[in-house]
């Protein structure tokens, strides 16, 4: 059941972020949402009310483990408990590695790794003491195939992946019926290319992307789906992506 779960969701300003809460905002799910963009989140928090739905948002730098504390508290003040949290917040600044763009590979790994630990770490506690929880991460096809260009982002998915699997066996093992789902999303229509700084990967990754690039909308009905299911079922992992694409 979706009706009434408190759902966190970082990186809930755009692209998959926000096509999730609005779906799970219009399943009656009560969400805490968060990104750096305030004035974005503001206005999609402004949209689910009209539309009905409960959501409220805070500011959220997920590579600083005090913000990620902050929407926890946020969510169980504000609704008086935590269901799921989505650790979605991420960026791909893809580039050849012989391009050298150290500041991108390590902002890449503090956003994309450190931002899930401290999400996980954040939600943990509340958890284990509740004995519930359900915890959801985007990885991406980038995380399962590795391809020129995406050493970086690949590798730091390829993470969430090891990480996500483990929490789930170690969770089952110590009886904290915390619950995991990743998904793997490949040529989603959102703003992520506008994170590529290397003036070539964004032509040619703009160039698949207009080829095959499906909506986010496909990636939020997938997050309902292991969000539905039944407390002693989990769906563990999701590829999504085009139906026509070749890799
Ligand atoms: P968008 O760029 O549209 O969304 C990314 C979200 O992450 C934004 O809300 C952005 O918000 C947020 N974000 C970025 N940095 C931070 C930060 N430091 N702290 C908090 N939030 C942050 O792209 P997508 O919707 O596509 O991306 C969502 C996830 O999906 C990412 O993890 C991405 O790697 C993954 N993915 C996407 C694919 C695609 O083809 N689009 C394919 C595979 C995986 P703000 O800038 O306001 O902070």
């Amino acid at each position: 059941m979706i009706n009434d779960k408190v759902v966190i969701i970082t990186g809930a300003s755009s692209g998959i972020g926000e096509a999730t809460a609005k779906l799970l905002a219009s399943k009656g799910a009560k969400l805490a949402l968060g990104a750096r963009r305030e004035d974005q989140l503001k206005q999609i928090v402004e949209e689910i009310e009209k539309d009905g739905g409960q959501a409220v948002y805070q500011k959220l730098d997920v590579t600083e483990p005090s913000n990620n504390t902050a929407i926890v508290r946020l969510a169980k003040e504000t609704y008086g408990g935590v269901d799921v949290i989505f650790l979605n917040a991420g960026i791909m600044p893809n580039s050849p590695l012989s391009a050298l763009k150290t500041d991108d590979w390590h902002q890449t790994v503090d956003v994309n790794v450190n931002g899930v630990l401290n999400g996980v770490a954040a939600v943990l506690p509340t958890f284990i003491e509740q004995k519930s929880g359900h915890i959801v991460a985007t990885s991406s096809v980038a995380g399962l195939k590795a391809y020129p260009g995406g050493a970086v982002y690949g590798g730091t998915k390829w993470f969430v992946r090891d990480f996500m699997e483990v929490l789930r066996m170690e969770s089952a093992m110590e009886g904290t019926n915390i619950r995991t789902a990743t998904i793997y999303p490949a040529a989603i229509g959102t703003e992520l290319l506008g994170t590529i700084s290397d003036k070539d990967t964004a032509e040619q990754m703009g160039s698949v992307y207009d080829t095959y690039q499906i909506s986010a909308h496909r990636i939020a009905s997938v997050v309902a789906i292991a969000i539905d299911q039944p407390e002693d079922t989990t769906i563990n992992e999701f590829t999504v992506g085009p139906a026509n694409q070749p890799w």
